[in-house]
């Protein structure tokens, strides 16, 4: 008993993502990183691109469309033909390749056969995952590395509402390695995973990186390592701003706000199974393997200022009522109307007669108005964007957040929302300001 907890608590979890393996160079570069004498758990996204090509696929069979349908699909399995081509050295092996690529395409052409639903959709893109570590794995076989693949279908699980069910999780994937204990190399699929029904589901987009955490919680991982192409979290967006540098330290709450607020390198629910069992995140980089990244833990020390983020495509919404004046359980039947359409809050200020609220998801954007009217007269703006500002915003702190305001003098701040978390404090602009904003904020903290 003693020897299987140890070969199964204390691995490494280390997840790569869709451009870590989107060529068969890239593929191959992967095999000096895991290739040690530590066991370790190795956990794939789906080669970039084939995830959209895939959800494209789908949208066609919802809509009928099944000669283009049949035609994507026949594009990108001609693009994994050429992918094991490049990917293997040896012949009996790339025929092995093919007939892999041939038995996913043939099954996902099956679809179009059908009426289609919901459930053959999850499983058509499941595909991605499922071939991308199936090549790995037979990559690994033809080079005489010693690996299992590990179906994440046997212990990935959602429960009724959609959450991880953590129990069944832990359970299955202990219960699996204990079956495996002479390999050092576990590959398994990020992203997929069963529902509640034992069909075929998925984490939503971007959640291999979910995968990863949820493993890690799982056996104890002594770290989880996310590989991507960027060095860590930067202290300012890259794409906007020169000079942004790689934050060598951070801690999860302070990575929840970055993933959430636009960070693209991290998926936002990834932080909070690592959280819950105190392991060690680490981002690296598959082009850059030396670099130490960034890491995060529950342990990071206080900056003034470490980091900006925004995330565009908000919508505010401004409610004004007198009704509101003095009165109780006015926002209660503020928030009942988002509940109602199953819209999530982002940022909230209140005044004595007015509450201004912003969401990201503006499906339902109009209907919300329409029964917001009921209480009171209703604005809305789109095109807007929270910036988030991560730092040491603590309640008793003096002076935390003057040179935010200098630095940003020149743009119309539309909202603000300080004390709400120790970490961060967020404002909202109109996205035609957000690289100025974002330019000027750099200058100020962090030059
Ligand atoms: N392949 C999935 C996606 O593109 C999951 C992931 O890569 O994290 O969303
Ligand atoms: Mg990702």
């Amino acid at each position: 008993m003693q020897v299987f907890f140890n070969l199964i608590t204390g691995m490494k979890v280390m997840k790569f993502g869709g451009t870590s393996v989107g060529n068969p160079d890239r593929i191959k570069a992967l095999i000096p990183l895991i290739d040690d004498d530590e066991r370790k758990i190795v956990v794939l996204s789906a080669m970039s691109g084939t995830t959209n090509s895939l959800v494209e696929i789908t949208d066609l069979l919802y809509a009928g469309n099944i000669n283009e349908a049949s035609l994507k699909n026949d594009e990108l399995r001609s693009k994994y033909h050429q992918v094991v081509e490049e990917l293997f050295a040896t012949d009996t092996f790339r025929k092995e390749g093919h007939e892999l690529i041939d038995s996913h395409f043939e099954y996902i052409r099956n679809f179009t056969l059908r009426v289609f639903t919901k459930l053959q959709e999850k499983a058509i893109l499941a595909q991605g995952e499922l071939i991308s570590t199936s090549l790995f794995h037979l990559l690994l076989q033809e080079r005489n590395i010693k690996s299992i693949l590990l179906p994440a279908l046997c212990f990935m699980r959602i429960d009724k509402d959609g959450e991880p069910d953590s129990f069944y999780i832990k359970e299955n994937i202990k219960r699996e390695l204990k079956n495996h204990t002479s390999e050092n190399i576990i590959i398994t699929q990020g992203f997929i995973c069963r529902n509640a029904y034992g069909e075929i589901d998925n984490l939503k987009r971007g959640g291999s990186d979910f995968t990863a955490s949820l493993i890690g919680a799982a056996v104890k991982a002594s770290e989880i390592q996310i590989w991507t192409d960027i060095n860590g979290f930067h202290n300012n967006d890259p794409r906007f701003v020169e000079n942004t540098k790689v934050i060598r330290e951070l801690s999860f709450d302070e990575a929840a706000e970055l993933a959430y607020f636009g960070a693209k390198i991290l998926h936002p629910s990834s932080v909070n199974p690592a959280r819950e069992s105190n392991i060690p995140v680490r981002l690296k980089n598959t082009m850059e393997p030396e670099d130490a990244g960034t890491l995060i833990t529950s342990g990071s020390i206080l900056q003034d200022y470490k980091a900006v983020a925004a995330k565009d495509g908000i919508s505010v919404l401004r409610i004004r009522s007198d009704r509101m004046l003095m009165a109780y359980g006015f926002l209660r039947k503020v928030f009942e109307i988002f509940e109602a359409y199953r819209t999530p809050i982002d940022m909230i200020t209140t005044s004595e007669v007015a509450v201004s609220i912003t969401i990201d998801n503006s499906q339902f954007i109009n209907q919300i108005a329409k029964d917001l009217k009921e209480l009171g007269t209703v604005e809305i703006e789109e095109n807007q964007t929270i910036v988030c500002v991560v730092g040491d915003f603590r309640t008793e702190r003096t002076g935390s957040a003057p040179e935010i305001f200098e630095a940003l003098n020149t743009i119309p701040l539309k909202m603000i929302s300080y004390g709400g978390s120790p970490n961060s404090l967020s404002l909202l602009i109109d996205t035609t300001n957000k690289i100025e904003a974002l330019r000027l904020l750099s200058k100020h903290l962090f030059n």
